[in-house]
């Protein structure tokens, strides 16, 4: 695995790769991996001739009072995990070279990222969205591999794909959980033990609420509401619950066609999202995120 921190030759790398007729996957991430990030690499490798994936925390994505600073970051630990699981190409560049001074240019994909997390975390989509754009102008990947852990982003990245014509088949992977449930993200290390012991109450309540549809509940409300309940008398200080379609994220009253059903709540300091999709039958012809 080479690794490459310039911009300018991670495009030449991939350039040369790309003329010899190679099939070329990003996983782009934020680093501090885990089998989340890793079954992305899988995926890419499993599809395509060369997967490159880069860690970058982006610096642009945090807002004011978030964990830019505290965010968990282990770059030999990632190096190796990515060469053992067989990536090509490691883009690991510095803000400096992304955001060179001077850098003016921002993608906003409106609506999209408005609502869920957006409506907690303003400019953050703004963010993910520039800084995706610049790695797929960088790479330019045949595919691009996101998790469905962070619904919104895959949506919104999906969106901006399509709206900017850049080409690339955006695939999305499933969300990989701990043995509890718990959806692996970088940020679960910063769990305290109880918090930790408590985290997976998450995932619980969404299991709940795909029984509850099961049996038959179509009410937004109900659905909101019973996860709230579970939650209660945990240590969770749930920042939202939402039911929304699945592909353009719009609220629902009644749940039909593929439905997202999404939460985030803070744990201590940490903030942790989850979401899971049930498919109904009722919106033919809506793409799932
Ligand atoms: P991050 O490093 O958290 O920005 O994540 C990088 C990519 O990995 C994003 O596309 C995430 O959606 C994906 N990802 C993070 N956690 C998981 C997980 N538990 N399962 C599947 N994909 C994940």
């Amino acid at each position: 695995m080479k690794t490459i921190t310039d911009p300018e030759s991670m495009s030449r790398e991939c350039r040369d790769a790309r003329r010899m007729g190679r099939r070329v996957g990003l996983v782009p991430t934020m680093g501090f991996l885990h089998q989340g990030h890793l079954s992305l690499v899988r995926r890419s490798r499993s599809e395509c001739a060369l997967t490159a994936a880069s860690v970058f925390v982006n610096p642009t994505q945090f807002g004011p009072g978030e964990d830019f600073d505290r965010y968990p970051r282990d770059p030999d630990r990632d190096a190796s995990l990515l060469e053992r699981e067989g990536a090509d190409l490691l883009f690991a560049p510095e803000a400096g070279s992304m955001y060179p001074p001077g850098h003016a240019t921002h993608v906003e994909v409106a609506g999209l990222g408005e609502g869920l997390c957006g409506a907690f975390r303003p400019g953050h989509f703004r963010g993910v969205a520039t800084v995706v754009a610049k790695l797929f102008n960088i790479v330019r990947p045949d595919a691009a591999y996101f998790g469905q852990k962070d619904a919104q982003q895959a949506a919104l990245i999906r969106r901006m794909a399509a709206d900017l014509n850049f080409g690339i088949d955006i695939v999305v992977g499933p969300t990989v959980r701990e043995p509890d449930g718990l959806a692996m993200s970088s940020r679960n290390v910063r769990l305290s033990t109880e918090e930790r012991r408590a985290a997976p109450a998450l995932h619980a309540a969404l299991t709940a609420a795909r029984q509850a549809v099961e049996r038959g509940t179509r009410s937004a409300a109900e659905i909101r509401e019973l996860i709230r309940s579970r939650l209660e008398g945990t240590p969770h200080r749930l920042q939202y619950v939402e039911v929304v379609s699945a592909s353009d994220l719009e609220p629902l009253a009644r749940l039909q066609g593929d439905v997202l059903i999404a939460l985030a709540s803070h744990l201590g300091g940490t903030r942790l999202i989850d979401n899971i999709i049930v498919r109904l039958p009722g919106d033919e012809g809506k793409a799932g995120a």
